[in-house]
């Protein structure tokens, strides 16, 4: 995405670079281009330092679901301040916020009964704590090898160690020395990518649950802990299951007594059209992990939820044991969960569901009407996520030549007509805040239009 940031503003000449290390960024953007310096927002969209308006149609990073500047937010934020800053959940000491936001979680994931919420401050941390738990309650019922992690090729589940090793994209991996040796990566579900001639979606997704069931007997299934998967795969490039995937996926992981893990972090609370994603493809979880529009991203927040039987164990294990020593010092901070606290009011109250279901067809509709653009290989999404691959022919075997730089061209096109992309090689994604209105929807689609014709 670098080359999106090459306009130096005239009142910056002389730029010399920054003094932050950067995240996901290269060193040479940094020293050599002006970074894009945001700073307000408004609704759906973002202002840069020069004034300049964009169409965030990322929300953020998949986060700001209520948009820029939802005054209940600062409200409930401000108001939690001035009451207590900051305690803390450890020893059985606690906060308000963090317990009404717990049971009030547990009363809105229905796809399946869960029993406790823990609580971490990001995305990656909640998936580290996925591993962390589940060894915790495998080493409880007295199973210390069942301790392997198979995940999916082209997920994202974080960058600490752990959600690093889980993620299947190799940049997460090269030169960090991983993925750690405990987790395994299986088939990445892309059915236009990756089907044979003539294989139906259905029989793509028995072929992919065979392979996951091949390499748990290859690996013997006392060794795997827990499955982890993403509803709708994201940063890997906003990758939908085939039909019937979840249903043979789910068959398979149970038959071995290993634990499924959904990471929703990006798809909960109503990107997908339903409240959350394993609403959507039915999906009865043992763990799930949330973060991002927990909190419409405006406090750092995460959550994961467990069980019945998992918390179950783990709380009667640390009884013999003493204490469930993990923990941070900021989990279930009383701002962030005052913050989030509101964000569920305020989805609830405006029926946020209800009007992404209302929008999400112009949304899909309007741009899956490009897909016939020579440039464009595959246009794919659901509700409010969506993702477009630009390839040569149309083909998923012909990617453009890497130094055309397609998918950064499209993405300065874009920003040169007010809108923000995600761009990854030649994979753009988009994934708007939830209160979008049907006109910005509109814009969006024309923007995204002009910026395609212009790239072809
Ligand atoms: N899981 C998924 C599915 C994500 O998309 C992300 C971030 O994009 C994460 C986990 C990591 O979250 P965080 O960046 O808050 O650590």
């Amino acid at each position: 995405d670098a080359s999106l940031q090459k306009e130096v503003p005239p009142e910056e000449k002389g730029f010399k670079g920054h003094d932050m290390l950067a995240p996901f960024t290269a060193g040479w953007q940094t020293s050599d281009l002006h970074p894009l310096v945001i700073d307000k927002s408004e609704g759906s969209f973002v202002y840069d330092i020069n004034g300049k308006k964009y169409l965030d149609s990322l929300a953020g990073l998949w986060c700001t679901a209520l948009g820029g500047n939802e005054p209940r937010l600062v409200a409930a934020a401000t108001a939690q301040l001035n009451k207590l800053p900051f305690y803390h959940s450890f020893w059985n000491r606690t906060t308000k916020p963090s317990l009404d936001l717990a049971t009030e979680i547990l009363e809105m994931f229905t796809a399946r009964k869960m029993g406790k919420v823990f609580f971490t401050n990001s995305g990656s941390e909640a998936n580290d704590s996925q591993v962390k738990l589940v060894w915790y309650y495998n080493n409880a019922l007295g199973r210390p090898n069942k301790k392997k992690f198979i995940a999916r090729t082209k997920s994202y589940h974080g960058s600490t160690l752990i959600a690093a090793s889980l993620s299947g994209l190799s940049p997460l991996h090269q030169k960090f020395d991983l993925p750690a040796p405990f987790v395994l990566h299986t088939d990445c579900p892309h059915y236009w990518r990756h089907h044979l001639p003539g294989e139906s979606e259905e029989d793509f997704a028995t072929r992919l649950a065979n392979n996951l069931e091949n390499l748990i007997l290859k690996e013997k299934p006392e060794t795997i802990a827990a499955f982890i998967a993403e509803p709708v795969i994201g940063a890997g490039g906003v990758i939908p299951p085939p039909k019937t995937y979840f249903e043979k996926i789910q068959a398979v992981v149970k038959k071995y007594d290993i634990l499924f893990i959904a990471d929703e972090v990006i798809c909960a609370f109503g990107r997908l059209g339903t409240m959350f994603g394993c609403d959507k493809y039915n999906i009865k979880p043992d763990l799930v992990s949330l973060a991002k529009a927990l909190s419409s991203g405006y406090m750092p927040i995460g959550a994961v939820l467990v069980s019945p039987e998992i918390a179950e164990v783990i709380s009667s294990q640390s009884n013999k044991l003493g204490q469930f020593a993990h923990g941070f010092t900021y989990s279930g901070h009383p701002v962030s969960c005052a913050v989030a606290l509101e964000t569920l009011k305020i989805y609830k109250e405006r029926n946020i569901l209800q009007h992404i279901q209302s929008i999400s067809p112009r949304f899909q509709d309007g741009i899956k009407a490009f897909s016939g653009s020579p440039i464009v290989g595959e246009i794919r999404g659901i509700g409010l996520i969506l993702g477009t691959e630009f390839t040569d022919n149309k083909s998923p075997t012909d990617p453009f030549p890497s130094e055309w730089g397609v998918g950064a061209i499209f993405g300065e096109e874009c920003q040169k007509r007010g809108m923000l992309v995600r761009v990854a090689g030649d994979n753009i994604m988009m994934s708007p805040p939830f209160i979008m209105s049907p006109d910005e929807v509109d814009q969006l689609i024309s923007i995204y239009g002009e910026a395609l014709e212009a790239t072809e």
